[in-house]
């Protein structure tokens, strides 16, 4: 299976930004030895839908409601998302659960996210008190059993895990931390389920993450919105 380079484009970027960076990962996308989704910005989508339309670079959105209608002033609906042409919505991202979102609204967004026939791609992740009691496996696998219980049997998915202290700190967590967690949330979920390494990861860390074996990908939010970073990882990623 080819490791996929998932990049979240948090808050950052200006519709014109975005659809000028998307050109520049469409191209990159082109020789990259890993394929690339990327989620813009909510209004940003019909741009960058457009920008990646003949592309290899598969569309992301960073968050759904539960619903795909009615009176929820200021949601999204999964299926406009999928009228975008939007392969993959992020559900659980640390920054949201952060907000108020818990592990029952995360696993009723992931269900509507598939039931429109898009791809969730569930956030997991312990806080640094949870890792310092050495409870990381045990929180981990709360947040994966309240979504694979809400998902419907055979549905795609993918799991991402970063850990809360691991975003945008910094402090990425160690690669043999990382082995160990994936090997559990693996346990867990399968070998159909790709899963991602998240947190602090940037072009010049990247390469002893895509090398443990149950590593499919990386999701990278900071350095995937700056093109400086992005230019760097398409030429770490040439074929
Ligand atoms: C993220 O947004 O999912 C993320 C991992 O952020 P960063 O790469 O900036 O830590």
């Amino acid at each position: 299976m080819r490791k996929l380079f998932f990049a979240n484009w948090k808050m950052y970027l200006s519709d014109e930004e975005a659809d000028a960076l998307a050109r520049a990962y469409a191209e990159g996308a082109l020789s990259a030895s890993v394929d690339v989704a990327v989620a813009p910005g909510f209004t940003a989508l019909e741009r960058v839908s457009r920008a990646l339309a003949a592309s290899k670079v598969a569309l992301g959105a960073q968050d759904a409601f539960w619903k795909d209608e009615g009176a929820f002033t200021g949601e999204v609906a999964p299926k406009q998302l999928a009228a975008l042409g939007v392969k993959y919505v992020i559900v659980g991202h640390s920054e949201r659960r952060a907000m108020g979102e818990t592990d029952e609204t995360v696993a009723r967004k992931a269900a509507a996210v598939a039931a429109d026939g898009m791809t969730p791609v569930v956030c997991v992740g312990e806080l640094k008190e949870e890792r310092e009691a050495g409870r990381q496996e045990e929180v981990v696998r709360a947040q994966l059993v309240a979504v694979l219980a809400a998902l419907p049997k055979g549905a795609d998915f993918v799991v991402a895990y970063e850990p809360r202290w691991a975003i945008g700190t910094g402090t990425p967590c160690e690669p043999a931390d990382v082995a160990a967690m994936h090997a559990a949330i693996r346990s867990i979920v399968g070998a159909d389920a790709p899963i991602l390494y998240g947190g602090s990861v940037d072009p010049k860390n990247f390469k002893p993450y895509l090398a443990l074996q149950d590593v499919d990908g990386l999701l990278v939010g900071g350095a995937s919105a700056r093109p400086d970073d992005v230019r760097a990882f398409f030429e770490a990623f040439a074929s």
